[in-house]
Formats: structure tokens, sequence, C-alpha cells
């Protein structure tokens, strides 16, 4: 079975055909980092031009590099939420117009669910499974007991992960995105500042990072008035650490208490390269599996859509003209 995958949430627009949901058979991304890095961040109306100008494209690459025509596909499935809802509409759209065209079923698919689901496409989840989710917006822990259903344990309650890495590397006059930027500086920096960590309440599974972030840029402040200068090597050190201390610490602990078969990793943040250490040391101590896709699968890409959208389909999940670009769409189970 062939589904379609789109996914036009945020800068990247994307295309994929997975086979019954593990095998990718084609994967477009088409990025406008180089285009929005002028801005510094994502503006939205350019996104949106952007994605209009290449879906088309992207679409079709897919298809072609799959070797397949739309009559071989069993169902399109698309990012319905959340994103800029620009951005999400124009995906929407066009899987609608695919879908009707080629009468094939049509899936909306949330797309965290989907960077959830990338994990499908290296191996079979095993449940209960723990999911740790970090990435531009959302940072969550995630018990699932069966395939499509999704128990929050834990979020974050004010900047994702993600964001805090954006506004750190900032700080410090890295490019757009900073994430990867920041991860390079710290695992070449052999030291690094103390920075406080968030752990809230003991029994809580709840993340926060914006305290984090005051801390490096009141540093940088101090640092600065006594006429001196920061060195972003230890910044980014300090700062990469005291992150990946309380995903790592918070993430373990929440697999034990649920009791676990497999711990998976999913978001842009997943493809940390402290992050990823941190937790296959942490969880291999404890004897559970811990899992993370490549970093590709990590960072948007419509494969993960497909593999969600492929759960979603066997389960009878279906969409109808009437969907729209959910810009809050919460994360729901679709199995109970
Ligand atoms: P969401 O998935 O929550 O809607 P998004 O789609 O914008 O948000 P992703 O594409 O999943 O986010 O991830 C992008 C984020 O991941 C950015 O904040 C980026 O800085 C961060 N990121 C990417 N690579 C790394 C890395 N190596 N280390 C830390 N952060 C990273
Ligand atoms: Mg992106
Ligand atoms: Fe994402």
């Amino acid at each position: 079975h062939y589904i379609l995958g789109i996914e036009t949430s945020c800068d990247e627009t994307a295309a994929s055909v997975v086979k019954n949901g593990t095998e990718i058979v084609s994967s477009i991304v088409s990025s406008q980092i180089q285009q929005q890095k002028q801005f510094g961040g994502v503006v939205p109306e350019i996104a949106s031009r952007l994605h209009v100008e290449q879906i088309t494209l992207v679409i079709e690459e897919a298809l072609r590099e799959a070797e397949i025509v739309p009559k071989d596909l069993e169902a399109v499935a698309v990012t319905e939420g959340p994103g800029l809802v620009g951005a999400l509409l124009i995906g929407v759209n066009a899987a609608k117009a695919f879908a009707f065209a080629n009468q094939l079923p049509l899936i909306g698919v949330h797309h965290i669910a989907g960077h959830v689901y990338a994990n499908q496409l290296m191996h079979p989840m095993e449940f209960p499974l723990l999911a740790l989710i970090v990435s531009g917006g959302h940072t969550e822990l995630v018990v699932m007991k069966s395939h499509g259903s999704f128990e929050l344990i834990g979020e974050t309650r004010d900047d994702a992960a993600g964001e805090a890495y954006d506004k750190v590397a900032r700080v410090l006059g890295l490019p757009y995105p900073g994430g990867p930027q920041v991860d390079r500086l710290a695992l070449e920096s052999e030291q690094s500042i103390d920075f406080p960590r968030a752990w809230l309440e003991a029994d809580s599974y709840d993340f926060s990072f914006s305290g984090l972030k005051s801390a490096v840029i009141n540093y940088k402040h101090n640092i600065e008035q006594k006429g001196e200068q920061i060195d972003p090597q230890h910044v980014a050190a300090g700062f990469q650490q005291s992150v990946v201390d309380v995903l790592t610490v918070k993430t373990v602990k929440a697999a034990k208490q649920f009791d676990v078969k497999q711990v998976i990793a999913a978001g842009g943040v997943a493809a940390n390269q402290g992050l990823r250490k941190s937790l296959t040391e942490a969880l291999q101590k404890e004897g559970i599996p811990f899992y993370v896709p490549p970093i590709a699968l990590c960072t948007d890409n419509a494969a993960m859509i497909a593999a969600a959208g492929y759960e979603m389909w066997k389960s009878g999940v279906r969409s109808d003209s009437t969907m729209n670009g959910r810009p809050g769409m919460p994360l729901k189970s679709w199995n109970y």
C-alpha cells in the first residue's frame, strides 16, 4: 500500500511516497532556509509564497522518483496542523485537489503525530512506548499504549526546546536556524558555563526553558558590562548541557514509571548530537531500548506524514473536502 504524504506546516515544502507505512520509496524536501535566513527566522507570508511555487513540483518529483502513478496510491495524507495557517493551506489544498482528481481518500495528519511516526520508518513500534517530542514548537512527553493513542504526561510551560535553541543562537550571533549551530559549538567546546536547570516540581514531567534563555542573556550582558567578550562555545556548551540534562533525566524517570518497552525521540531537536548521546547512554544503563531517527527524518519531512497517514488509513480515519489548515490543532488520539 502506497501513501502520498504532503507537508507544508512551516518552511519546508515536502512530499513523499511511503510503502506500508514503513518503507520510504521517495522523499523530497524543498527547504526555504536559504531564503528565510536573511530575515533571521520564518516570515509567514514568504513561507506561503514559496510553498505555492514549490508544491506542484515537489509532489511530481516524489511520484517520479517513486516510479508510480496516482492510481497506485491508496490515500493522500497531509499535515492538517499545527503550523502557520497560510503555509498549511497550501499543502491542504494541494492534497484536496490531488485526492479529488484521482479519487483517493484524504487523511489530515497532526504534524507531531508525523514526527513520532518517523520512527516507524526505521523500526517497529512496541507498546507501551514513551515519546520525547522536541521540536521548534513543541516539547512533550507522550505515552503511547497502541498505535494512534497519545497520552500527554508533560509539556513545556513556556518556550519549546527548539525555540530556546534558536533564541540563544540569535543571542550568540549565529545564523538561523540556530539549533544545529549551537549543537556544533557545544560539541567543539572544552569548557562550559554553568547555567541553571529548570526541574520544576519533583513529580512534574513539564519543562521550562525561558529561565535558561534569560540566564544566557544576563550572563552575556554582565560579561559585556565589564568590557569583556563572551566565549560563544562555552555558552553554547553550558546551555546545551542544561537542556540535555533536564530532557534526559525526565525522560528516563518517565520511562521507568510507565514501564515502557521502548523510548523514541522525535522532532528537530532530536537531531541534536548532545541529546542523542545522553539519551542513548542513560537509557542503555536502564536497559530500556532507545530509538531516534536519522537526522533528515527528525526535521520536517513528508515521509513521516505518510507513515502516520498509513496507520490512520488502516484505522479507517478519513478527512473530507471541508478539511482546512488548523494552526492550533491539538494532538488527539485516533485509537482509544
Ligand atoms: P513543530 O514541529 O513543533 O511544529 P518545526 O516543524 O518548526 O516545529 P522542526 O522542523 O521539527 O520544528 O525542528 C526545527 C527545530 O529543530 C528548530 O528550532 C531547530 O533549531 C531545531 N534543531 C534542528 N537541528 C538541531 C540540532 N542539531 N540541535 C538542536 N536543535 C536543532
Ligand atoms: Mg523547518
Ligand atoms: Fe516539525
